[in-house]
């Protein structure tokens, strides 16, 4: 077979090896095979020397024309190559615009939390300030100020959670209480205040029991404080809460840091006060715990019982939201289910 026919067949069959290379190392394949220093044409050079002198110029055009002809394939091919490589990969990367796209879930206020700040509002309102505390407290402070010695029994009713010998989870909020009446000005002006919080007592958790409840406690120290005072603020606040027309009442009760105690029962908002099963069938439901703030409790806190006097509320944001909502389980309070809390979405302001 002579040098021509040889490149004629090797034409044909290098253009149908670039075609069919799949990828862009199959066709570098190929090219190293044809055009390389190895390659099919460059055999065909090596043996110009068999081809009869005249005839070799010919030959040497007609290599360097299939060279030029396969680099010219070669080239298009491989642009052919990576076109087809970006298009798989745009189509396999694609996004589907007609997508919704995602939601933002927005958390919605606990049920408690509505409460405390409704209640914090009203309260400012008022006049009050609204004043934290520490939720690991000394006995001094969560006991002794308030009027609860050592070996008192009262300690037994609030038994709580001891960090170290002298340190507890608070079991009230009054320690705040205390606080701030130690270091009150008297001279400037009375003190009027809210201190909502965790507070934490023994208790074994079911339906209507929680280790750890909600207080918002309140005081209010001055001179010529008295009972009538705490019984008006009292009904302002059970008539916000409960509604315009409900009735309240006070009950004799038994506090340590207060003295004469009582606790709030308002008309039942259920049936009016015609008893039924929230009520107990009684018409009322208690809601809150109150007195005229102890001597003892004064004095310990420096200031003069004989010249200042006052009155202290406590009630539990669980117990209102529980009567406002509605709700059978205190532990659904705490059990951070997102299906229970996104029922109270209406109530945000
Ligand atoms: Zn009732």
């Amino acid at each position: 077979m002579d040098l021509f026919d040889r490149l004629k067949d090797l034409r044909e069959q290098g253009l149908a090896e670039i075609k069919e290379a799949e990828s862009e190392k199959s066709l570098n394949d190929v090219r190293v095979k044809l055009v390389g220093k190895k390659g099919d044409l460059t055999q065909i050079l090596h043996q110009m020397k068999d081809v009869a002198p005249e005839k070799r110029r010919e030959v040497g055009q007609k290599v360097n024309e299939l060279r030029d002809l396969f680099n010219e394939n070669l080239a298009s091919a491989k642009d052919s190559l990576i076109e087809k490589a970006i298009e798989a990969r745009l189509e396999a990367e694609k996004i589907d615009v007609t997508l919704p796209g995602r939601r933002k879930h927005v958390g919605s206020k606990h049920p408690i939390r509505i409460i405390q700040d409704d209640l914090e509002r009203f309260f400012i309102g008022m006049g009050y300030q609204v004043v934290q505390g520490p939720e690991i407290e000394s006995e001094h402070y969560n006991f002794e100020m308030l009027n609860l010695p050592k070996d008192h029994p009262a300690r037994d009713m609030q038994a709580t959670f001891y960090v170290d010998a002298d340190h507890l989870l608070r079991s009230q909020t009054s320690p705040v209480q205390a606080r701030t009446m130690e270091k009150h000005d008297f001279d400037k002006s009375d003190l009027k205040m809210i201190s909502p919080g965790k507070v934490y007592r023994r208790d074994d958790d079911d339906a209507t029991h929680s280790h750890q409840f909600m207080q918002m406690e309140g005081l209010v120290v001055g001179k010529n404080i008295s009972l009538s005072d705490l019984k008006g603020t009292l009904e302002l606040v059970a008539k916000h809460e409960f509604g315009q027309d409900r009735e309240t009442r006070l009950r004799p009760s038994y506090f340590p840091f207060t003295e004469p105690s009582v606790e709030m029962d308002v008309s039942c908002f259920e049936c009016g006060g015609k008893g039924c099963a929230i009520c107990k069938n009684t018409g009322w439901i208690e809601v809150l715990g109150a007195g005229i703030v102890h001597p003892n409790v004064l004095s310990a806190a420096g200031i003069d019982p004989a010249v200042y006097s006052g009155f202290a509320f406590g009630l539990g944001l669980d117990r209102f939201a529980i009567l406002k909502y509605g709700i059978d389980d205190i532990r659904d309070f705490y059990s951070d289910d997102v299906r229970f809390l996104q029922q109270f979405r209406q109530e945000e302001d």
